[in-house]
C-alpha cells in the first residue's frame, strides 16, 4: 500500500509502498478514504515534543474510511463499515482513568500516527474497541476533522464550564479553532475569535463569532476585558507562547483558561493575579470515544461545518509547509488514490474551500 513516512524528524515525508498491516485478534483494518492533516502530525514530524515518537512513522490521526477485514474476536463492528481512527488508538480499559471515563489520561494509551502508524496511507490497522462510528449522513472529508480537531474543542468547551449566554475566547482558528467557534455558538456561547490573520478572522466571522480581534493590532487580553469583561473560558489552540499568556490574562474572575494547542515552550503565569481572581489553568486533551460521538452529532445535524480543501496524500510535504506558514483556512484533508485491487466505493465528496 501507499503511505506518507517519517524517516527523519524534520526532513520531507516520504511517499513509498509498505506492507499492508496484518490484522490481530480485537482489531480491525480500515481502508482510508480521507485523513484530516492536523498540527500536531507536523509537531510529530518535527520530534517538536519531550515524548518523541519512534521512526519510521507514519503519521495522521483523523483517519476515516471503510472497514475492509476484521480480526478474530470482533463482533459488534461488519465489513463495510464507516469509522474513524482517532488520536485515542487504544487504551488499558481498566486503570483508574479508563473506570471513570477519562480514557485520554490512561499511561497505557497508544496514539494513532504517533507511537503507532497512523493514516496518511491506503490502509491503517485499528483497535477494533476504539474506532468510532460515522453518523449515516456524513461524508467521510466532512467528518475526517471531526475526528480531532471536532472532539478537542467540543470537549475543551466542556472542560472551560462556560454557561450559555456566557462569552468564550478562542485563540487560534486554524484547524481547531475553526471548529471550536461552530461549537461554542451550537453550545450557546458569545464567541471572541482571535487570531493573527485577518483572512482567518474573517472566517471566524462568517461561522458565527460575534467579535474579533488580531493581536497584531491591539493586546487581545486588554481589548476582550474592555469589551466583554473578560471571558469565562478562554480556549487557546494556538502554537504560540504569547497567544498562551493573552489567552490567561483575557479569562474573567473564575473563569478559565484551557490549554490546548501544543508548542513546545512554558507557559508563564503571574501567582498574584492567579490566586486572587480565583482562575484556573487546565488542560484538555482530545475527548473520549463518548465526546467524539457527541462531537459527530453536531456535525451530522448541520450544526458544526469543517470547512476542508482536499490534497492527494503525495502533497503531504507541500501541506505541512503550508500549515506552517498559517496559509490554510480550515482543514487540510488527504484523500487517497485508490489501489488497483481496492472494492468499489464512494469517492471522497468535493470540496469546500472557505
Ligand atoms: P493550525 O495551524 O491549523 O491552527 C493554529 C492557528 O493559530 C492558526 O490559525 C494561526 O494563525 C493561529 N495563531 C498563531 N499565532 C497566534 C497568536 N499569537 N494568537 C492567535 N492565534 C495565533 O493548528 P491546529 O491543527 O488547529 O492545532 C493547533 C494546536 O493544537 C497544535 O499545537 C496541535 O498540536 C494542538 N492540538 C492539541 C490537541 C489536544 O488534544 N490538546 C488536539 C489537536 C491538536
Ligand atoms: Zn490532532
Ligand atoms: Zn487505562
Amino acid at each position: 500500500m501507499k503511505a506518507a513516512v517519517v524517516h527523519e524528524f524534520k526532513q520531507e515525508l516520504k511517499i513509498e509502498e509498505v506492507p499492508v498491516p496484518e490484522v490481530g485478534s480485537g482489531q480491525v483494518l480500515v481502508q482510508i478514504k480521507a485523513c484530516g492533516v492536523c498540527h500536531t502530525d507536523l509537531h510529530a514530524a518535527h520530534g517538536d515534543w519531550p515524548v518523541k515518537p519512534n521512526l519510521p512513522l507514519i503519521p495522521g490521526h483523523e483517519g476515516v474510511g471503510e472497514v475492509v477485514e476484521i480480526g478474530e474476536n470482533v463482533n459488534h463492528l461488519r465489513i463495510g463499515d464507516r469509522v474513524g481512527i482517532p488520536w485515542l488508538y487504544s487504551a488499558c480499559g481498566h486503570c483508574e482513568y479508563c473506570l471513570t471515563g477519562r480514557e485520554t489520561l490512561c499511561h497505557g494509551q497508544q496514539n494513532a500516527g504517533y507511537s503507532v502508524d497512523g493514516s496518511y496511507a491506503d490502509f491503517c490497522l485499528a483497535e477494533a474497541n476504539y474506532v468510532v462510528k460515522l453518523p449515516d449522513n456524513l461524508e467521510y472529508v466532512d467528518a475526517a476533522p471531526i475526528f480531532c480537531a471536532g472532539v478537542t474543542t467540543y470537549k475543551a468547551l466542556k472542560v472551560g464550564e462556560a454557561k450559555p449566554g456566557d462569552w468564550v475566547a478562542i485563540y487560534g482558528i486554524g484547524g481547531l479553532g475553526h471548529v471550536a467557534v461552530q461549537y461554542a455558538k451550537a453550545m450557546g456561547y458569545n464567541v471572541v475569535a482571535v487570531d493573527t490573520f485577518d483572512e482567518k478572522l474573517q472566517l471566524a466571522t462568517e461561522l458565527g463569532a460575534d467579535k474579533v480581534i488580531n493581536p497584531l493590532t491591539e493586546d487581545s487580553a486588554e481589548f476582550i476585558q474592555r469589551e466583554v469583561g473578560g471571558v469565562q473560558a478562554s480556549i487557546c489552540t494556538a502554537v504560540s507562547k504569547p497567544a498562551f499568556s493573552e489567552a490567561y490574562r483575557a479569562v474573567k474572575r473564575g473563569g478559565k483558561c484551557v490549554a490546548v494547542g501544543l508548542p513546545p515552550e512554558m507557559m508563564e503565569v503571574p501567582i498574584f493575579d492567579t490566586v486572587l481572581n480565583g482562575v484556573s489553568i487546565v488542560g484538555s486533551i482530545v475527548g473520549t470515544r463518548k465526546d467524539l460521538q457527541e462531537s459527530l452529532q453536531f456535525a451530522a445535524e448541520g450544526k458544526v461545518k469543517t470547512i476542508v480543501d482536499t490534497a492527494p496524500l503525495s502533497d503531504i510535504n507541500k501541506v505541512f509547509e503550508d500549515l506552517e506558514a498559517g496559509k490554510i483556512n480550515g482543514r487540510i484533508v488527504l484523500v487517497n488514490d485508490l489501489p488497483s485491487d481496492a472494492p468499489a466505493t464512494d469517492k471522497a465528496s468535493t470540496s469546500t474551500s472557505a
